[in-house]
């Protein structure tokens, strides 16, 4: 049994109430490990240190550049441990080694990319009149909480804290219950550093208690949320009571747009991709395919084969499509599958996968739903598994009008060799990131990621994430 920590102001600590919350390997829902259910006591503890370090002299010397230091000996430390960690992120989340390993691999890009922006945040001079010399600095804006989801720890957890302390911020983590271990591990990385007390903290726990209890307290300045849409509203009011900004990344419908000029072989491989990712539990997976209605069928056609080739099982196995993580998920997508199945058909799929040796899983063979109305909410809602939705359309009027027809905007795809059609489409679309002929990007660290709409709002990644965690202060100086 591994029994993991909370780590506050540089020290080891189980929760106040001493109480400890089981963590299941999701390829067979065995009990693994353990961590410490985190109160509010704790994450008052966790803030208080941030807080103390962020307002110390000595975290005010730390010169920008010997931030960058700290960050890339995190990288480093990330890559010395890359298979270690591949293997727990998919015995915490159970996505096959492969997309673990890159997970892995971004979470050191995060730490390297943020760390070699850390002393290049500039200001601006601004022209007022003669005699007056205005400028601007970007400070950092605090004690930053980053509230984490269970699908991406690794990855999520690294893109907004490097950001926060690259900038020169303290941070308070609360880590998703479910997936803790690569948190876990990446903090006894900040520990092995001469990292001063409490400039990152890490606070385990349920949402409902130790979460809340961070969003809503009235001594941190800024929110990261990853996570659903209900549960972003929550921290969204939490944090306002103390006019506390959030940035929040949530969830998402995402469209893959197939125009029949297309080239069908990289859009099946894109369109395939962009939704099995970890068993479809991504917030910008691929949901919807969007078909012009002349190449449908032979399209369609290509694409069922393909995920008939698809192997499922457990992510140590390095198969295509993984575990889902829990009962509870596993329940809600069964429901809206039953549910397809009666308003639409099934072209592949649509079933629980016994895998030998694995019984207690929960497994789905990749899905395949056409025939629904747009408005269903098979084709509106977050299903968070492996299963296509199908709609076809009419010229880019109405690709378009679909695309856009939900509460999200997270990402879109578009796969068509005409570049006029591509940019007619990136021009009007209601996404955060629109990609053509390709779908991802490899990953993107240094582009910025986030929503329209309901996907949220902030901009995670890139240089873009700075500004979350810098405040600008104007100066301005007479000397005549
Ligand atoms: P979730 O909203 O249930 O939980 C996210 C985190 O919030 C967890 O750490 C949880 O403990 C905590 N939490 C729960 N209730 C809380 C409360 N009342 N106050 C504060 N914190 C609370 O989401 P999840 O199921 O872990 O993750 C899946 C969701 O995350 C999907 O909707 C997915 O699309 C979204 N997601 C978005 C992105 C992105 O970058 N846009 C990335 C990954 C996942």
């Amino acid at each position: 049994m591994k029994e993991m920590l909370m780590y506050i102001n540089n020290q080891w600590k189980e929760s106040t109430s001493g109480k400890f919350i089981d963590v299941m390997d999701p390829a067979d829902q065995s009990v693994y490990g353990k961590i410490p259910q985190g109160s509010k006591e704790d994450v008052d503890k966790a803030v208080e240190a941030a807080r103390k370090a962020f307002e110390s002299e000595e975290w005010k010397k730390v010169k920008p550049h010997e931030r960058g230091y700290l960050l890339n000996k995190i990288a480093h430390r990330i890559r010395e441990e890359k298979e270690s960690l591949a293997m727990m992120e998919t015995q915490d989340v159970g996505k096959p080694l492969t997309q673990a390993k890159a997970d892995v691999e971004a979470a050191a890009r995060y730490f390297e990319f943020y760390g070699g922006v850390a002393d290049k945040i500039l200001g601006e001079t601004i022209p007022i009149e003669d005699g007056i010399l205005d400028f601007t600095v970007r400070e950092p804006v605090g004690v930053t909480a980053h509230i984490v989801p269970w699908n991406y720890p690794i990855q999520i957890i690294s893109r907004s804290v490097a950001a926060a302390i690259a900038t020169g911020n303290t941070a308070v983590v609360k880590s998703a219950e479910d997936t803790p271990a690569t948190a876990y591990r990446l903090a006894q990385f900040f520990d092995e550093t001469d990292l001063l007390p409490g400039v990152f903290n890490l606070v385990t726990g349920y949402g409902k208690e130790a979460g809340a209890s961070l969003a809503g307290h009235p001594d941190i300045n800024h929110v990261t949320f990853t996570g659903s849409v209900p549960t972003g509203i929550s921290v969204m009011k939490a944090a306002a009571e103390n006019v506390v900004p959030v940035t929040l990344e949530l969830g998402g419908k995402s469209p893959n747009i197939v125009f029949a000029d297309c080239d069908q072989e990289k859009a099946i491989q894109g369109v395939v991709k962009a939704i099995i990712q970890n068993a479809g539990q991504t917030c910008s997976a691929g949901s919807r395919l969007l078909i012009d209605r002349t190449v449908k069928d032979e399209f369609l056609e290509k694409v069922t084969n393909a995920f008939q080739e698809l192997q499922v099982g457990p992510g140590k196995d390095d198969v295509d499509i993984g575990p889902i993580l829990s009962k509870s998920q596993f329940e809600k997508i069964i429901a809206y599958l039953k549910l397809a199945d009666k308003d639409g058909e099934i072209l592949t799929g649509g079933r629980q996968l016994d895998i030998g040796g694995y019984d207690r899983g929960y497994y789905i063979a990749p899905t395949i739903i056409d025939g629904l109305d747009h408005n269903h909410p098979a084709a509106q809602e977050e299903i968070f598994g492996p299963v296509l939705t199908v709609f076809e359309f009419e010229g880019e009027d109405e690709a378009l009008r679909l695309a856009n027809d939900t509460e999200y905007g997270l990402v879109t795809g578009v796969w068509t060799e005409n570049i006029g059609k591509a940019h007619r489409i990136a021009d009007r679309i209601r996404s955060g990131q629109v990609f053509i002929n390709n779908y991802g990007a490899g990953g993107g660290i240094q582009m910025p990621f986030g929503g329209f709409k309901k996907s949220g709002f902030g901009r995670e990644k890139g240089l873009e994430a700075l500004k979350n965690y810098t405040t600008v202060k104007n100066v301005a100086i007479k000397y005549r």
